[in-house]
């Protein structure tokens, strides 16, 4: 992969990483408001803990996100940026376009799910 299309994808992963960031941030602030409201409130306790429950799995899964990105920004730092973990081949750059964070050829990764 050429330094143009490594940068590239470099910002794709930091505009996808602030995304992320920002959207954290929301679910904080919201899970705040819950708690406050939730005082003198005569909001269903059952329903409300649900819905705390999605917004902490929505951060887990925001948060794995975070991890997958920063991986993938270190590999272009090292210039080892779509290249497939396991057979080590190269990784299709539409496979990349669609799925940055990506550590595995279609092959492998169909390999993969199979399983
Ligand atoms: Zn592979």
């Amino acid at each position: 992969m050429n330094a143009k299309e490594l940068s590239t994808f470099k910002e794709l992963l930091l505009a996808k990483k602030e995304t992320i960031l920002k959207s954290i941030k929301n679910t904080k602030e919201e899970g705040k408001d819950y708690t406050t409201t939730e005082v003198g409130d005569s909001v269903d306790i059952a329903s409300n803990s649900y819905e705390r429950e999605v917004l902490f799995e929505l951060s887990d899964n925001e948060r794995k996100q975070l991890v997958d990105i920063d991986i993938a920004l270190k590999k272009i730092e090292d210039k080892d940026f779509g290249t497939c973990e396991d057979c080590g081949g190269k990784i299709s750059v539409e496979r990349l376009e669609a799925v940055p964070t990506a550590t595995l050829c279609i092959n492998c990764q169909t390999k993969k799910d199979s399983k």
